[in-house]
C-alpha cells in the first residue's frame, strides 16, 4: 500500500566536498536520530546527497517540528516510496497528488534521476508521469512556470520518491561539525541569539555562567537554565557552568578604581571561560556582544578585555542592531525569559561611568595587585556543572542544593 510513510531529507550547504560531506552527513543523521530518539520505530537511511526518514507507522507531526529545528537541513518533504519502475511510480505520483487539496489548483512534474540509467530521462519522465496525472483527476491543470504544486520525483536505483510539498529547514551546518564552543550566557537579550547562532554554524555549545549571590538572586539562574533549555531545542543537551563569582567581583570593587571595574571583571569572566573551555575541549569563546552598545563594548574596550587570551572569540551580534537582535530572540523563543526582570551580577556591579576607552597599561597596573591565577582557580575549582537535557529542569529545589 501507498503512503507518505518517509521523509525525504535535503542538505544545505552544498559547497562541503570529500571527506568533509561524509562527517557533514554522519553528524547530520546521527542529530536527527538524537531528535527523534523519543520515536524509537524511526529509521534512517543516508546518502551522500539525500537522507531518508522511514516512519515504520511513527506520527510524522512531532517528527516535522523537530526537524525544523536541526541545523544542517535546507528543506524536507514527506515522501511516497515506490519502486524504480514507471508504472509504479506513476500510482505513487497520483496518490501523492490525491492526497493533497490539488482541485482546482495548477502542477508540474519535475523528475530527477540520481539513478542515470533509468529508462526515461528527465523529459520523459516528466511527461509520462504528467500525463498520468491529468489523465486520471478533474479539475488540474499543468502550470510550468508557477505551479501551485510541484510533484518532484527523485529516481534512485533502489527506490524512487515523490513528494508534492517542500518545508524550509533551519539551514546552516549540523551542530557539532565546526566544533566545540563555549558560550557565555548571561540573562540578557544578546548572548543567547549568539549562542543560537553559533549553533547554526556547527559548534556544539557549552555554556558559562557567571552568578553572584547574595547580589543576584536564584530566579536570575532559573533565567539562565530557562535560556540555555530553549538552546538545546537546535542541538544537544548543553552542559551549563556556573561560576560562582561574588568573591571576585567584591574584590575588584575593592582593589580596582570604579571607572576600570567594568573592564576588570570582563576580563576576569574571560579567564574563567578560557580555563572551562580548555578543559572541555573547546576551541572558541561565544558572547552575545553587539558593538557600541555598551561601555564593555566599544573597540578599545575590547582591546583592552581581549587583552586575556589568544583564544578566538566569536561575537555573532556585533554588526547587529537591537531591533534585529530582538527579532531572532522572539522568533527563538528566548525574549520573554530574558526580559523576566531579574537582575544580573553585572547590572549590580555596574559603575556609574564606566571607561568606554581603557587603557591596557592601568588595567595591568591595577590587576597586579591580585594573584589572578589564584583567584581564577578557585572560581573554576568552585564552579558547579549542570546537564541541560531540554527535558525541563525547572525543580526550584535544584538550586538549594547547590549554594
Ligand atoms: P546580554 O544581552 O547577552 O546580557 P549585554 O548587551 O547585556 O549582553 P554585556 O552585559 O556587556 O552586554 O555583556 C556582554 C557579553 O558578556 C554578554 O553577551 C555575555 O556573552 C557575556 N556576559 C555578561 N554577563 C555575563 C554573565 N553573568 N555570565 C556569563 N556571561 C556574561
Ligand atoms: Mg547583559
Amino acid at each position: 500500500m501507498m503512503n507518505y510513510d518517509h521523509i525525504l531529507i535535503r542538505y544545505g550547504e552544498m559547497s562541503t566536498k570529500g571527506r568533509n560531506r561524509k562527517q557533514f552527513v554522519q553528524k547530520l543523521s546521527s542529530n536527527i536520530l538524537d531528535k527523534v530518539k523519543d520515536f524509537p520505530k524511526v529509521g534512517i537511511e543516508k546518502s551522500r546527497d539525500r537522507m531518508f526518514i522511514k516512519l515504520n507507522g511513527e506520527p510524522p507531526e512531532p517528527i516535522i517540528e523537530k526537524l525544523q529545528r536541526v541545523f544542517g537541513i535546507y528543506s524536507f518533504s514527506l515522501a511516497v516510496k515506490t519502486e524504480t519502475e514507471l508504472e509504479d511510480m506513476k500510482k505513487g505520483a497520483l496518490f501523492a497528488l490525491k492526497a493533497l487539496a490539488y482541485e482546482g489548483k495548477t502542477f508540474k512534474v519535475t523528475a530527477k534521476r540520481a539513478y542515470k540509467k533509468f529508462e526515461l530521462d528527465t523529459n520523459g519522465l516528466n511527461h509520462a508521469i504528467g500525463s498520468h496525472l491529468l489523465i486520471n483527476t478533474e479539475n488540474l491543470k499543468v502550470n510550468v512556470k508557477e505551479p501551485d504544486i510541484n510533484v518532484r520525483v527523485e529516481v534512485r536505483e533502489e527506490a524512487t520518491y515523490i513528494t508534492c510539498k517542500d518545508i524550509l529547514g533551519a539551514g546552516g551546518l549540523p551542530v557539532g561539525s565546526s566544533g566545540k564552543g563555549v558560550l557565555m550566557l548571561s540573562g540578557g537579550i544578546d548572548s543567547p541569539v549568539a549562542g543560537y547562532l553559533a549553533m547554526k554554524r556547527g559548534i556544539e555549545l557549552q555554556v558559562v555562567h557567571f552568578f553572584s549571590p547574595p547580589y543576584t538572586s536564584e530566579r536570575a539562574k532559573q533565567k539562565v537554565i530557562d535560556l540555555a533549555e530553549k538552546l538545546t531545542k537546535y542541538g544537544p543537551s548543553i552542559n551549563l557552568h556556573i561560576v560562582p563569582f561574588t568573591d571576585i567581583q567584591v574584590a575588584i570593587q575593592k582593589q580596582v578604581p570604579e571607572n576600570y571595574t567594568m573592564t576588570s571583571t570582563r576580563r576576569f569572566m574571560l579567564l574563567i571561560a578560557d580555563k572551562l573551555r580548555e578543559q572541555e575541549k573547546g576551541l572558541a569563546i561565544i558572547t552575545g556582544e553587539s558593538l557600541g552598545q555598551v561601555a564593555s563594548q566599544t573597540l578599545q574596550s575590547m582591546v583592552a578585555i581581549n587583552e586575556v587570551t589568544n583564544t578566538p572569540i566569536i561575537r555573532p551580534l556585533i554588526t547587529m542592531d537591537k531591533t534585529e537582535i530582538m527579532e531572532i530572540a522572539d522568533r527563538i523563543d528566548t525574549l520573554e525569559i530574558s526580559n523576566r526582570p531579574y537582575e544580573d551580577c553585572c547590572t549590580i556591579f555596574t559603575p556609574a561611568s564606566p571607561k568606554t576607552k581603557p587603557k591596557s597599561e592601568k588595567i595591568n597596573f591595577y590587576e597586579s595587585f591580585f594573584d589572578v591565577e589564584q583567584m581564577v582557580k578557585e572560581a573554576v575549582e568552585n564552579t558547579v556543572k549542570l546537564k541541560i537535557t531540554g527535558k525541563s529542569v525547572k525543580e526550584d529545589d535544584l538550586f538549594k542544593e547547590l549554594f
